[in-house]
Parts: structure tokens; sequence; C-alpha cells
């Protein structure tokens, strides 16, 4: 087994688990660009305790070579408390911005986690100009 093979797929707007990537086709080169990435932009993933979205991982493949980190978020709190596992002041939405600058042509990849569904992942290609 690889760790292709347990990662799944599918339409953002049928399927909650799929990080969505919103960024421009093309942007210039060096120039700051700022990316967002979310899960449940069309069908809201549940935040709690038991259930939320852990991670989101976005990446960059190049149109040659090796895949590089953009960035890491981590999405800490989900409602967890003094009193109880939905008692707590605050939750972390799966959403974040990502500013920055690309030289190259290439894939965004976003690579979510869920602590009950695993890992989801998506692409947007990104044209530098
Ligand atoms: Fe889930």
């Amino acid at each position: 087994m690889k760790l292709g093979d347990v990662l799944r797929s599918g339409d953002w707007k049928s399927e909650k688990h799929v990080p969505v990537i919103e960024a421009p086709d093309k942007v210039a080169a060096d120039q700051p660009v700022e990316i967002k990435v979310s899960i449940g932009e069309e069908i809201p993933h549940p935040n709690t305790a038991e259930h939320h979205i852990r991670w989101i991982k976005l990446l960059f493949q190049p149109s040659e070579g090796f895949t590089f980190e953009l960035a890491d978020v981590q999405f800490t709190i989900h409602g967890e408390g003094l009193k109880g596992p939905a008692e707590g002041p605050c939750y972390t939405e799966p959403s974040a911005k990502v500013t920055v600058r690309l030289k190259q042509s290439g894939t965004l990849l976003a690579l979510s986690y869920c602590n009950i569904h695993g890992l989801w992942e998506s692409s947007k290609e990104i044209a530098v100009e």
C-alpha cells in the first residue's frame, strides 16, 4: 500500500471533506498572491470535539521537480472546555489564507485531515506569467 492509495478526493460541492483552494488562475511572477484553503465551502463539516478537521497542508508542485510544502495549518480547538467537550468558549474553523510568491507555474495541492474520515486531497493549476 502507498500513501496515495488512502488519499480520498471528490467534488467539493458534493463532498464536505474535500479541501477548497481559492486562488487566481494566473499570477505575476514573484509577486505576493493570497490563497485561501478551507473545508465545507458548500456543505459544512462538523466542528466538534468528537468530529472535526484537524489540519490542512498546502503544497506546490512546480511543472518540473519535487514538491514543496507552502503552509501547514493546524486547527487546534473544537469546543473542548472545563465542563465538557461541547462546553468550551472557542472553536477553530477549518479555513485559512496564505500569501505566497511563485516564480514558476505549477499545481497547488491541498491535503486535509478529518479526525474520523481520514485524508482528503484536491488540486488547482496556477500559471505564472
Ligand atoms: Fe469528517
